[in-house]
């Protein structure tokens, strides 16, 4: 099951240590849009958002956009950002992420993905062997389709807990 447990777990991107996140070793970031940064309704950048993109160059990390939606959205939202941006980035599959990757000449290994859903971006990210920042969903309203995949995610999340708390006791 460790192909869908993130490498961190987060509430959101503000809590992330930017320089920590640097020290090991990451020097590009891939960005989910929806419910990551801004939930769905929110078409541009907030200054929560561009602060948080600032403060990752300003500590040596490039960054992009891989977004499953459509160009449209992902397009308005980058070019407010000024960073580039893969749409229908067919995340989990990993030709989105390492073709990330390969924009910012990072290394898949040096490279993070942000997110907010196990089976697009975690799994997409662990498949291609970046470190994978799970953050809890921004709230939106979702339609049934995502309350079940969100019924799943719980699921996975509880056995890594488990997992945890049983390293932590042996
Ligand atoms: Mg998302």
């Amino acid at each position: 099951m460790s192909v869908f447990y993130p490498k961190l777990y987060i509430d959101g991107f503000g809590d992330l240590d930017i320089p920590a996140l640097k020290a090991r070793g990451i020097d590009g970031m891939v960005l989910d849009i929806d419910n990551t940064l801004v939930p769905y309704h929110v078409p541009t950048p907030t200054p929560e958002v561009i602060a948080f993109v600032e403060e990752l160059k300003q500590n040596g990390i490039s960054a992009v956009i891989a977004s499953n939606n459509t160009g449209e959205r992902v397009e308005l939202f980058a070019k407010a950002l000024g960073v580039f941006a893969i749409h229908k980035a067919g995340k989990p599959l990993p030709g989105g992420l390492l073709k990330c990757a390969k924009t910012m000449g990072v290394h898949r290994k040096h490279t993070a993905v942000i997110g907010d859903q196990i089976f697009t971006d975690v799994l997409g990210a662990n498949l291609c062997g970046m470190y994978s920042i799970l953050v809890k969903p921004l709230p939106s309203a979702e339609n049934n389709f995502f309350k079940v995949k969100r019924y799943f995610e719980r699921i996975i999340l509880k056995q890594m807990k488990k997992r945890d708390e049983k390293h932590a006791a042996d």
